[in-house]
């Protein structure tokens, strides 16, 4: 099964990915942590990437993208993927179908984690002091907030248009999100 997990920062997605893709037996990817990685480990690419990081701005489409594109390759991603964080532009997730025509697949579900923005905030601002990101303090967040409305909000339209998008409940404790979440992706757009 092939997935792509959409919802703004604070939504949960980072929470529940891991654990809902080692229930469907699929790879996750999720950028934020690999370009986190990059930072720490001081690639070339974590060179670049720490500037955006810091202010919460997004990469060019075109890096994530390569990203993208060889971690599918390399990743053992044949049973199926699941994709956190990515895309988050019209231009990420046109560059995504183009790369799963060339692969011969389809994206099968994009569930959309829903969650009121104080609720967002309050989250993030909980984060900050929980796993000291550096992008979680209170300037970061509100600019990582207006980057998902001006940015990524226009790609939930991309995903409703190809009849795959479910919109599923964010709020409640981690367990009501994660059995919501299974749910929408085993039984699919009802
Ligand atoms: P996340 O952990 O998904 O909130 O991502 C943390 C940061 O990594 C974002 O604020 C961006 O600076 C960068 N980032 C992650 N995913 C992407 C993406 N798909 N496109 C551009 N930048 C990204």
């Amino acid at each position: 099964m092939r997935i792509v997990l959409l919802g703004p920062p604070g939504a949960g997605k980072g929470t529940q990915a891991q654990r809902l893709a080692d229930e469907l037996g699929i790879v996750h990817l999720a950028t934020g942590d690999m370009l986190r990685h990059a930072v720490a480990t001081g690639t070339e690419l974590g060179r670049k990437a720490k500037a955006y990081l810091d202010r919460g701005d997004l990469l060019p489409d075109q890096v994530i993208l390569d990203i993208m594109g060889e971690e599918l390759d390399l990743r053992n991603s044949g049973e199926g993927f699941l994709l956190d964080g990515f895309p988050r532009t019209t231009g990420q997730a046109e560059g995504l179908d183009a790369l799963m025509a060339k692969r011969g697949e389809r994206i099968d579900a994009a569930p959309l984690l829903k969650v009121s923005e104080p609720e967002l905030i309050r989250r993030l601002l909980g984060r900050a002091t929980i796993e000291g990101r550096s992008d979680d303090t209170a300037e970061v967040i509100h600019n990582r907030l207006a980057v998902y409305t001006r940015e990524t909000l226009p790609i939930i339209e991309h995903y409703r248009g190809h009849g795959i998008l479910i919109e599923v409940d964010g709020e409640g404790t981690t367990e009501e999100v994660y059995q919501r979440l299974l749910h929408a992706v085993r039984n699919g757009v009802t």
